[in-house]
């Protein structure tokens, strides 16, 4: 009569003397129920014995996105001479009603009335899916399981003893655990830097994070009773619909794409805003099923767009797309493994189960070390162009700009304490005839080589500046005007032997101490005049305050 159960040793039948953390997909047989009112049990019993149910040959039942009510039937064996306690543990948690049959030959022993569809019916297990209790007696049993379920269900029933049923609760326990602990600490320090730093992608991507974060709480029903506690579609199609978007509007503003490529930034915007609207707007007025094959579509869209935009800025040269492309490689790769696994197209195992989880870490980590990178770029940069602000480009010798930065301080400091301070103005004398002659390249050289005497000649402390074309000024803390005047002797002394360029030079220098002066702009037109008073002199020579053959009334020569 039933040809499994009453088969001698239940051929196909699940042995429940023998435990295992199997997916029993290989032995379960379906039956989708004809358009009209529900079948009742037994109708759906003689629909069985009539041939109508459907074997299958995977471990998960993958019926399609959006499968019609149908029924699933499970043959059991027990071996035992005593009833067998087993957890029938049935995924995912978001299946909207499901109606459970525990049968005996034809006498229905336990039933149960589970979703997420009905207040009152069993809810389920915060990502194990529904578990229910069953007393198997010895012998064949059946198991019949009405689903009724808007959206995909890809079927994952297992059969656990007691201490798996534990192990495997203690197990997702710990990995959601440590998971969502390191999404939520990779939020928390994003947080963070952007109340430090406010760089808008570490705000963008702590959204999408955020919103991935209550989606999978959401999906695998850790909090739908907080939100939705009729039902969690609502909730999980709008936040599929906000994880596609604010990935796509982090990924956008990451790679620069409105300054790279305006069009396509435009296309992708409105494009995202339009599938968002889109889907709101047809789950709001009753098309959920619409409304969700949309979302569907963007979700299988999106991570392939990531990784062509990160393919498309890295032939631009943006280096923090190489880590934005290996995330969304790795999102794409675990997304694909596992929904392959789902339709049977890859083996189901824990592992490719499990990729898409796997996937989305490597993504984070990925995207974190992207937003970090580009941030030391970012800084290098700026240093960069600070850099430059101050530095001659020429010579690297500190410009006017920075010598003002930095002068003000030792002057105000050489003015409390009464510490002497001076300065040095070097021209090279007759360089436009070194330009006219030899050429500007040559000029160049000279500057160059002179710029390196200064440096080399300058004690730790001092600073040196080109103060114009090929003008050079040394500031000289902790300096009187002697020693400075011998510092300039000295100089003038090694660039008559310097020879840049082959070429013979002099230069002129006037030397200037603090003493009365009022101010460093007094003391380096001080400085000034006493340089024109060394050209006057005749150049090649140093002009200071006690030199005695200088024409100038302010100083003579040395
Ligand atoms: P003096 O002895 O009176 O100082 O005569 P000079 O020829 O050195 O003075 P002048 O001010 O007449 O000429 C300075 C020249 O320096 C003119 C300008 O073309 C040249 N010069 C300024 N900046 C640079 C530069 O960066 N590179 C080169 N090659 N020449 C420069
Ligand atoms: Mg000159
Ligand atoms: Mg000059």
């Amino acid at each position: 009569m039933l040809s499994l159960i009453s088969a001698p040793y239940g051929f196909g039948a699940v042995e429940l003397t023998e435990p295992s953390y199997d997916y029993l997909g290989q032995e379960l047989s379906y039956f989708f129920e004809p358009e009209g009112p529900p079948l009742s049990l037994s109708e759906a019993m003689a629909a069985r014995h009539s041939g109508q149910f459907q074997s299958h040959h995977s471990r998960v039942l993958h019926l399609g996105s959006a499968p019609k009510p149908h029924w699933v039937y499970l043959p059991l064996h027990n071996a035992d001479d005593k009833a067998l306690r087993r957890t029938l543990e049935i995924g995912p948690a978001w299946i909207d009603q499901m109606n459970v049959y525990l049968l005996h030959g034809q006498q229905v022993l336990q039933a149960f009335y589970a979703g997420d569809a009905k207040p009152r019916q069993q809810r389920p297990v915060p990502n194990q899916g529904y578990l229910f209790v069953l007393d198997v007696p010895p012998g064949n049993s059946g198991l019949y399981v009405r689903f009724e379920n808007i959206g995909s269900h890809p079927l994952v029933v297992r059969l656990l003893e007691e201490t798996q049923q534990r192990t495997v609760a203690k197990w997702i326990s710990f990995i959601d655990g440590a998971q969502l602990g390191y999404l939520l600490a990779l939020i928390a320090f994003n947080l963070m830097l952007y109340s430090g730093l406010r760089d808008p992608n570490t705000l963008n991507y702590s959204v999408f994070l955020f919103i991935y974060v209550l989606l999978y709480l959401l999906s695998s029903s850790y909090i739908n009773e907080w939100f939705w506690p009729d039902s969690n579609h609502f909730g999980i199609l709008m936040l599929l619909v906000a994880v596609a978007w604010s990935s796509l509007h982090f990924a956008r503003h990451f790679l620069d794409i409105p300054a790279l490529y305006p069009r396509l930034n435009s296309l992708l915007k409105w494009g995202a805003n339009a599938f968002m609207a889109l889907s709101v707007l047809l789950s709001l007025s009753g098309f959920y099923v619409a409304g969700m094959r949309l979302t569907f579509i963007a979700l299988i869209i999106y991570p392939v767009v990531m990784v062509v935009l990160g393919g498309l800025c890295l032939s631009r040269g943006l280096l923090a797309a190489r880590y934005f492309l290996a995330a969304s490689a790795f999102g794409l790769l675990g997304t694909a493994t596992t929904n392959l696994a789902l339709w049977n197209v890859l083996p189901f195992n824990t592992l490719t189960f499990n990729a898409m989880k796997i996937g989305v870490l490597l993504e984070a980590t990925l995207l974190a070390l992207a937003l970090a990178y580009q941030m030391r770029q970012h800084q290098v940069a700026r240093l960069q162009a600070e850099h430059m602000a101050r530095t001659d480009p020429l010579t690297g010798l500190f410009n006017r700009r920075a010598f003002f930065d930095v002068s003000d301080s030792l002057w105000s400091t050489a003015m409390r304490n009464h510490r002497p301070l001076s300065v040095i103005l070097l021209d090279i004398d007759h360089f436009k005839q070194i330009n006219d002659q030899h050429g500007h390249a040559t000029g160049d050289l000279v500057l160059i080589a002179l710029s390196k005497l200064l440096q080399q000649t300058a004690r730790h402390g001092d600073i040196c500046v080109r103060w114009g074309g090929e003008e050079f000024l040394l500031l000289l803390p902790e300096t009187h005007d002697v020693q400075a005047a011998h510092l300039a002797e000295r100089l003038r002394e090694q660039v008559e032997r310097l020879k840049p360029a082959g070429l013979s030079i002099t230069v002129s220098l006037g030397v200037a101490e603090r003493g009365n002066h009022y101010s460093l702009d007094s003391l380096i037109n001080d400085a000034d005049q006493r340089l024109y008073s060394a050209k006057d002199a005749g150049r090649n020579q140093v002009c200071h305050q006690a030199c005695v053959t200088c024409s100038d009334e302010l100083g003579q020569a040395l």
